[in-house]
């Protein structure tokens, strides 16, 4: 016993910890998709303005089908990695991480992959993304639908993908690889939807966005057009009105010249109401003190101690150097804090050169808003002005910028990008623009904006209906599968129904429905090979009869073999010992006597020494014989007991049948004479010692033995070739 924990020990030998070598392959195998995938994902396809398609996460979704989470989630933090760096945030480290986790898991629990994929974008994915882009990117809220149908029909992409790439190379795949992933068990149903899901996903995904990518180019110059166009129409618009108002103060200042100071004050006011672009107008004297002004208003709010402009630039330019002036913008000094642009020009006296004072036009330009608003009737497209010095002169409302301050170089909030100008609106949200600049006659600059989301709003109902094409595909591939695998299940297992019957006298029943011709004659020849297999097993079974018939016979033969010495026939000793038991139960359960005799040949060493052990074994065979003939009861029992010693064992009968029988046994062979060498002939004796009792004496043979033994002994003493009998009944 105490071998025996060491035994126990030994079986069961602890696993070595060594890392196995397909454990190292796997690991290798992750880090290689995740550097392909990588490498991939360094060149995302472009679709349209900053909107690409991610292809190299394919490669982690092909770890999936392969590879346990742990593994799969090393391949996708590697895939992704060159994503961090252009998309310059980590989000992609977790909702690809949990996507690779999640993908990875459910393929372990039986799940196929795209299905997996597909549940992981509507349960978490998709609600993750929406999160983390409320919660991180501010300025993207605006295309949070968008973004999420691009990320999920983008997954749904590369995961069909992974899979078609699977069901091509998969074979070649699995040589190089150990999975660590179960085998697909699947039905017909579950095959035929995973294919045609495949499929469809992937042409509808690739159609759609190929065609969706043609339809955003052209979108795209569209966009370009109406900038080209706006930006054109804006600039004409803005040229035009300076100019226009330029023209009136020209006009003015030359009808000023040819009419008395009387007149100023109506001339005044008639041009101002022709040019409601002017904030204000005013007429100065020589002295650059006020005549008049429109509205009139304005004189009363003056200081009384006078007022002068002798220090403005329009006043200066236009009387000492007689010429039509247009001033840089500013925002208005005294007559309101609007920006404004003041134009001026000379007033001459009645034919002469000399002037005598001049005329201003304060041109409001927040008029632009109306212009603008008139001009594009487009409420998509948004205008900014700026002056030669790049100060904003106008802007919308809704861009949120500070009127006069520097637009390019002191605004923090802007930023040229690629294609794009982004503009800080409301404090911290920056705002991706489209746009278009151009620069006017006077140095001002036009510049024309669009915002990206509008580009974005087209393209996010454009992948609303991807998506939701793909929801329908998903259930109507369902529907398909499950009918299509009926439609083949059908014939399937009417013809396996019909084969499976055991009595086909009729022959089988053709193929009700509608089956490929392959079913059909693969139908016909299962039933050939039935035929034949019946044919078959029924030569197999007469074989079988026979050769069972001829086993039990020889079984027989063996068990008689066995129980029967091989000389005389008789049954051995063994035999015997089992005989007697029987013989021995039933006669004493019937207050029966039985006999038992010990029969000896005498001087048989003699005979076998004289004339050799042939002639004493065919003297052995005749007194066998002769025993074997005498006592020919069922119930008799004839044994040998070894050499030429015999045992008999029957029932006795009042009549002392038996021991007469043995009487009669020693009598003929005493008499019988054996030839032999044709001329020669032998005799032999028997002696016989006898036990006659009731049966329950002993149920051991050995008992008996020895008391016939006894017997036997006294016929020898007393001259052999005769029996002694000792009968204790
Ligand atoms: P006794 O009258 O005292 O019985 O003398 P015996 O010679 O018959 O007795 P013994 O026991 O001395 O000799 C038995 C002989 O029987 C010895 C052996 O050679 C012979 N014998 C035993 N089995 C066989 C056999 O199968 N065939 C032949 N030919 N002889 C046998
Ligand atoms: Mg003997
Ligand atoms: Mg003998």
């Amino acid at each position: 016993m105490a071998s025996l924990p060491t035994k126990i020990a030994l079986k069961f030998e602890k696993p070595t910890v060594e890392a196995k070598p397909s454990q190292v392959r796997s690991i290798l195998f992750a880090l290689i998709l995740g550097m392909v995938g990588a490498l991939l994902n360094c060149f995302p396809v472009e679709l349209a303005y900053s909107i690409s398609l991610v292809i190299g996460n394919l490669a982690f979704i092909l770890a999936a089908a392969y590879l346990r989470p742990a593994l799969t989630l090393l391949c996708a933090v590697i895939c992704v990695s060159p994503l961090f760096i252009i998309w310059g945030h980590p989000f992609g480290f977790l909702t690809f991480g949990l996507e690779a986790l999640f993908v990875s898991y459910m393929r372990s629990r039986g799940w196929y992959l795209p299905t997996a994929d597909f549940i992981y974008w509507l349960l978490i994915g998709m609600p993750l993304t929406a999160a983390l882009i409320w919660l991180n990117e501010p300025d993207a809220q605006g295309y949070l639908l968008f973004s999420l149908f691009k990320q999920s029909i983008n997954a749904i992409f590369y995961t069909s993908l992974a899979v078609i790439i699977l069901l091509i190379f998969g074979d070649k795949l699995n040589l190089c690889v150990k999975s660590q992933q179960p085998v697909f068990v699947k039905n017909l149903k579950q095959y035929l939807h995973y294919i045609f899901w495949i499929m469809s996903a992937f042409f509808v995904v690739g159609v759609s966005l190929y065609l969706s990518r043609n339809l955003n180019e052209i979108q795209e110059q569209q966009f370009e057009d109406k900038l080209d166009i706006s930006s054109q129409y804006v600039s004409r618009i803005i040229e035009n009105y300076v100019d226009e108002h330029k023209k009136a103060i020209a006009q003015i200042a030359n009808k000023l010249s040819l009419v008395g100071p009387t007149d100023y004050d109506e001339s005044l006011s008639k041009t101002h109401a022709l040019y409601p672009g002017f904030l204000t107008m005013l007429i100065a004297n020589r002295d650059a003190a006020l005549v008049t002004s429109s509205p009139r208003s304005l004189m009363d709010n003056l200081p009384k101690s006078g007022f002068t402009i002798s220090d403005r630039s329009y006043f200066v330019q236009a009387f000492y150097h007689q010429s039509l002036y247009t001033s840089p913008v500013f925002l208005g000094r005294g007559f309101g804090s609007d920006p404004i642009i003041a134009i001026s020009a000379p007033i001459y006296a009645k034919n002469s050169t000399t002037p005598i004072g001049i005329v201003e036009g304060s041109l409001n330009l927040n008029m632009f808003d109306q212009v603008n608003r008139y001009a594009v009737n487009d409420r998509q497209v948004e205008v900014v002005l700026t002056d030669e010095n790049d100060n904003v002169i106008y802007a919308e409302s809704g861009l949120a910028l500070t009127k006069l301050a520097k637009f390019n170089a002191s605004f923090e909030h802007v930023k040229l990008q690629h294609k794009f100008i982004m503009i800080d609106t409301h404090g911290a949200n920056m705002k991706r623009y489209l746009y278009r600049k151009v620069t006017l006659n006077n140095g001002w600059k036009v510049l024309v904006l669009i915002e990206h989301g509008q580009f974005l709003q087209s393209i996010e109902r454009q992948y609303l209906t991807i998506f939701m094409s793909l929801s329908l595909i998903f259930v109507f591939v369902l529907l398909l599968a499950n009918q299509f695998a009926h439609l083949l299940n059908r014939p399937l297992a009417f013809a396996l129904k019909e084969l499976a019957k055991d009595d086909n006298k009729v022959g089988y029943k053709a193929i009700p429905y509608d089956a490929p011709t392959e079913f059909v004659s693969l139908y016909e020849e299962l039933q050939q090979s039935k035929a034949t297999l019946l044919k078959h097993q029924l030569v197999l079974e007469e074989k079988v009869a026979k050769r069972t018939k001829e086993l039990h016979k020889a079984n027989k033969a063996l068990v008689e073999l066995a129980h029967k010495d091989s000389l005389t026939g008789l049954y051995n000793r063994r035999y015997l010992e089992s005989k007697f038991s029987e013989l021995q139960a039933v006669l004493s359960r019937n207050d029966a006597a039985m006999v038992v005799a010990m029969l000896d040949l005498d001087h048989f060493k003699k005979l076998n020494d004289q004339y050799g052990h042939l002639v004493g074994d065919n003297c052995l065979t005749y007194v066998g014989d002769l025993m074997k003939r005498k006592f020919d009861r069922r119930s008799d029992i004839v044994a040998r007991f070894g050499g030429e010693e015999f045992i008999i064992a029957a029932q006795h009968d009042e009549n002392n049948g038996v021991l007469g029988k043995l009487e009669e046994l020693r009598e003929e062979i005493a008499q019988y004479c054996f030839s032999f060498d044709g001329e020669q002939s032998v005799s032999i004796t028997m002696s016989i010692g006898v036990v006659v009792t009731e049966a329950k004496l002993s149920d051991n043979i050995d008992a008996w033995i020895k008391l016939a033994d006894e017997q036997l002994y006294q016929a020898k003493n007393n001259g052999r070739n005769q029996l002694s009998v000792k009968r204790l009944i």
